[in-house]
């Protein structure tokens, strides 16, 4: 198995899907590489594309704060996308995207063997969650058969920028962050 610095460096010369070649850096992910919860996104945007770093733009700053809610901080967790470039102007990745990208992820989780996975927002949800809304999701805990990963728990949540541009959405966004403690505890008990 290789480690996180490997993948990062495979992801840097990646060109498997065409999302490279209009993206300014990679994107791997960042955070505790033994992290008991990963976050994952659905893909850089453009402050992330220009620092190389997940969520560091306005979401990134609001995910900052709804950690400290749960009592966390950003070095105590995973950060990482489902796909590692960013699809241009924002759009959604494509399916045939998401899935060249896919390996890097299923890696970066066989590594890090979070105690439960936290998609941010619907398109990270659909690649774990295939059934449901994340409306209906959000904030509910699932534990799924993940193929070549084993039963996983998850525990999706809105996109952090979703709540910025639809402020009712914050409430639930918190709550999900408050929650996520006695989330935790539960599933580690298990
Ligand atoms: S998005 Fe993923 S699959 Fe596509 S070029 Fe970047 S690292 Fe490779």
């Amino acid at each position: 198995m290789q480690s996180l610095t490997q993948i990062a460096e495979q992801v840097k010369t990646c060109q498997k899907c065409d999302l490279y070649k209009q993206a300014k850096n990679p994107v791997p992910g960042e955070g505790n590489a033994q992290a008991k919860i990963m976050f994952i996104g659905e893909g850089p945007g453009a402050t992330e594309d220009e620092l190389g770093r997940p969520f560091v733009g306005n979401a990134g700053q609001l995910l900052s704060k709804l950690l400290a809610l749960a009592g966390l901080k950003r070095e105590d967790v995973y950060i990482a996308n489902v796909v590692k470039h960013r699809p241009p102007n924002n759009r959604d990745p494509q399916p045939d995207e998401v899935a060249a990208c896919w390996p890097y992820l299923e890696e970066q989780i066989k590594l890090i063997k979070p105690k439960i996975i936290i998609p941010l927002g619907r398109h990270a949800m659909a690649r774990f969650i295939p059934i449901g809304t994340i409306s209906r999701n959000q904030g509910r805990v699932f534990r799924r058969e993940i193929k070549n990963l084993g039963k996983l728990y998850f525990y999706p949540i809105y996109h952090p920028a979703a709540a910025l541009h639809q402020p009712s959405l914050y409430r639930d966004l918190e709550n999900a962050f408050r929650r996520l403690p006695a989330v935790l505890k539960k599933v580690m008990a298990n």
